[in-house]
């Protein structure tokens, strides 16, 4: 188990590499982010062993069973899964910096609101639902603009990028299409000029299209069966209750 999900994390280093080269990006532009969901603590903690050192959890039930186990290893918790405003309290508890998934105004105002209760500041990403899939969270690209506008008028939460889940497809140029979606609604945002918005996050592609994100302009790819191998879940699990 340890050498494969070591093999893993060497051939997705290398993907990412090309991917970088191929499209004269610089390899540290792009984040490797180990998304962990149905992954024990002990195999999280092989991968941070061998120099990972940015995770992200879907469900706050998971972030919490292995938070104790994962503590005492160096890293950075971020945050990929839909919320319920009732779980924001809990999830202050757990270090996490950045909310990957904020995809309405309500949970930015109820974060907001609980952070300054309780002194703290936390990075978000607005998640934007580029395939216009059911299935899939997300503001929708014509609203994005405005929600980021919203969102940045609230104490203690900080915008500083993007976040889609590209199309399921074989077809490349239609996951591309996704990707170059949440790239135009970075640049709408950027055009804006908000006051305290930093749109320096690109957040998008998995395991199977990392190379099409990178090339696409993705910041931070987000990777979990490539490194650790097939779920048994369904992912409609984590993604749609
Ligand atoms: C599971 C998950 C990933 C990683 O997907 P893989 O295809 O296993 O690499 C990325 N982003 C989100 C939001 C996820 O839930």
């Amino acid at each position: 188990m340890e050498e494969s999900i070591l093999n893993n994390l060497h051939h997705i280093r290398s993907r990412i590499e090309k991917a970088c080269a191929a499209s004269g990006r610089r390899t540290e532009e792009v984040k490797l982010l180990l998304a962990t969901k149905t992954v024990s603590a002990d195999r999280i903690a092989v991968a941070l062993g061998a120099g990972a050192t940015l995770i992200a959890e879907n469900k706050l039930q998971e972030l919490k069973a292995k938070y104790e186990a994962l503590r005492s290893m160096p890293h950075t918790n971020h945050f990929i899964g839909h919320l319920q405003t009732n779980k924001i309290k809990e999830l202050l508890r757990y270090d996490v910096v950045c909310l990957q998934s904020l995809d309405r105004l309500e949970l930015a105002e109820k974060l907001s609101q609980r952070l300054v209760l309780e002194g703290k500041t936390m990075d978000v990403l607005i998640q934007v639902n580029t395939s216009d899939e059911e299935s899939k969270f997300g503001v929708h690209p014509d609203q994005a603009l405005d929600l980021v506008r919203a969102v940045a008028l609230l104490p203690n939460v900080r915008v500083r990028g993007l976040m889609t889940i590209g199309l399921f497809s074989a077809e490349e140029e239609k996951v591309c299409v996704c990707f170059q979606r949440l790239r135009a609604v970075q640049e709408l945002v950027k055009e804006a000029a908000i006051e305290g918005v930093e749109m320096v996050e690109l957040s998008m592609g998995m395991s199977g299209d990392l190379e099409i994100a990178i090339a696409e302009g993705a910041t931070i790819v987000r990777v979990g069966t490539a490194v650790f191998g097939e779920r048994q879940y369904p992912d409609s699990y984590y993604w749609k209750e």
